[in-house]
């Protein structure tokens, strides 16, 4: 059974986000989304909330679960029994990123990072650019994934 975590702040969960897992479910029998809850980052969206919405998202899929983690990320993914931590990459800078994180991660735990790269047209999409629209009241509903 190939299990894989997908953590991130989801502070929200975009369109980019969501492609990401559904390409994921190709790859893996099961993911579990990790919001990762930093008491020292600001958050826009309460963790409930995004929780939730992103529980909703997911509410016909039964191989995608939804879990708050506040420990580290490898530590989580121990806990969880997952073999693997899924991430997305949309430019130089998040590869470059992403290598160093998965690099500690590996070696920290043994777990292997896979990367799938964003679809160009959600490349510009990230969750700084929703909580920027959001702050002055711009409609971010076609960044958010589809209702089911
Ligand atoms: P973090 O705060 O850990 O960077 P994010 O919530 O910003 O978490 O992102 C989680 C993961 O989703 C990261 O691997 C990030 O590169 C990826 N990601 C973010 N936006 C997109 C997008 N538009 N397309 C594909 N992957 C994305």
């Amino acid at each position: 059974m190939k299990k894989a975590i997908f953590p991130g702040s989801f502070d929200p969960f975009t369109i980019g986000h969501h492609d990401i897992v559904l390409r994921g479910l190709q790859l893996f029998d099961e993911i579990i989304i990790g919001v990762g809850h930093n008491i020292n980052k600001r958050e826009s969206f309460p963790l409930e909330e995004r929780l939730l919405a992103i529980k909703d998202v997911f509410k016909s899929e039964p191989r995608v679960k939804v879990l708050a983690y506040d420990n580290l990320t490898v530590d989580f993914a121990t806990e969880q029994q997952a073999q693997f931590i899924l991430r997305g990459v949309r430019s130089i800078q998040d590869f470059e990123y992403e290598r160093n994180i998965a690099e500690a991660n590996k070696l920290l735990s043994g777990i292997e990072t896979v990367l799938l790269y964003t679809r160009p047209e959600y490349a510009h999409i990230s969750s700084t650019l929703l909580r920027d629209l959001h702050s002055h009241n711009k409609d971010i509903t076609s960044y958010l994934p589809p209702k089911q």
